[in-house]
């Protein structure tokens, strides 16, 4: 048995806009736990850009605060609720955290899969307390069981980023060999997306820019790769590399409006543009002509439900898909802010939980 301490050290952000500070905060009794409750021990927690976005306070919804950050965590399973009934998870278990903390499963949109768009939901690390601390209170129903071959710093992005890119790929009506264009390829989504995309055998464009990117492309699968910076003219690379027809799939990763206008341009009659990449502030201009007149599907793909999420940790199990990433501490974090700010991590930060 884990001996559950009272209190824990947990990366809190007191205001939106303010640094973030390591703080004691109370941990859940077991007794406390509702039923469907469990606590986690944290093992580590990777860190996204959403969770700077949350400190910052830059969307139209506020999270809560005092906020606690982090939405891709595994932990080990210390306590459920009592009176919890058919727990899919058990105590020892390691178990993953993601962006959905809760979904009610019973709305229409939960009865239909849409689980991420429950009535209900409750999201990790915005309006429930999230990964960035010692100890979790999650939901047995919504937590992902983590194989035994995963490492738990490998499963932690596949939580958040590999989820995402892996639905919008499975949504994504392309069919094996079809091109798919990933602009922002070398970022945290990005080049799991290429591996996925790979996997499941699609031909892959990458788009980014710089050398190591470049690299990381190349060596994960990319058969084609677009520095946007240095070509003139991305429309016209997609078409050519793609027999003049255009690409069957646009998965777009990076946050740059002018990252989907493109897509509109390059694609074929009949594709799809998949919108992942989340500007804080940004309006689609796509010409509504185009769009009608190519047949092209314009699909808003937006985490995954628990199904599309064991999908992804399995691809990830089996070896096909490996995240990039540095291990640092949970201290670390407010560094990591600054370089997530500055745009010069290559892949992802995993935190432990040392402090
Ligand atoms: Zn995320
Ligand atoms: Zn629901």
């Amino acid at each position: 048995m884990v001996q559950i301490p009272k209190t824990q050290k947990a990366a809190v952000v007191g205001e939106l806009g303010q640094d973030v500070q390591i703080r004691d905060v109370p941990v859940k009794t077991p007794q406390e736990l509702a039923p469907g409750e469990c606590l986690l021990k944290m093992i580590c927690t990777g860190v996204c850009h959403t969770d700077l976005h949350a400190a910052m306070g830059d969307w139209p919804v506020k999270p809560n605060t005092p906020l606690i950050g982090g939405h891709e965590g595994v932990g080990e399973v210390v306590a459920i609720g009592n009176d919890t009934v058919d727990s899919p998870v058990q105590v020892g278990q390691r178990v993953g955290v993601k962006w959905i903390a809760h979904s009610c499963l019973h709305c229409e949109h939960c009865r239909k899969g849409f689980e991420q768009n429950c009535d209900d939901v409750r999201i990790s690390g915005y309006t429930v307390d999230g990964t960035f601390s010692q100890y979790v209170v999650s939901w047995v129903h919504t937590v992902t069981a983590i194989p035994d071959e995963l490492d738990s710093e490998a499963a932690a992005s596949i939580l958040c980023a590999g989820l995402t890119v892996y639905r919008a790929l499975k949504y994504s009506e392309t069919n094996a060999s079809d091109w798919v264009v990933i602009p922002g390829a070398g970022g945290g989504l990005g080049h799991l997306a290429v591996q996925y995309a790979k996997y499941i055998g699609r031909r892959v464009i990458a788009i980014d820019t710089g050398d190591e990117k470049e690299k990381l492309c190349q060596d994960l699968g990319a058969e084609h790769w677009i520095d946007f910076a240095k070509t003139k003219d991305i429309v016209a690379d997609v078409k050519k590399l793609t027999g003049g027809r255009g690409a069957h799939a646009a998965l777009v990763t990076t946050a740059l409006p002018s990252g989907y206008t493109q897509a509109v341009d390059y694609l074929r009659p009949g594709g799809h543009l998949m919108a992942v990449g989340l500007p804080a502030k940004a309006h689609f201009n796509a010409g509504i002509f185009d769009v009608v007149f190519k047949s092209l599907t314009i699909h808003g793909s937006y985490v995954g439900n628990r199904q599309d999420a064991v999908e992804a940790i399995e691809i990830a199990a089996s070896g096909a898909v490996k995240c990039h990433y540095m291990t640092k501490k949970l201290s670390d974090i407010e560094q990591v802010y600054d370089d997530l700010r500055k745009g010069t991590i290559a892949g992802r930060v995993v935190l432990t939980m040392d402090v």
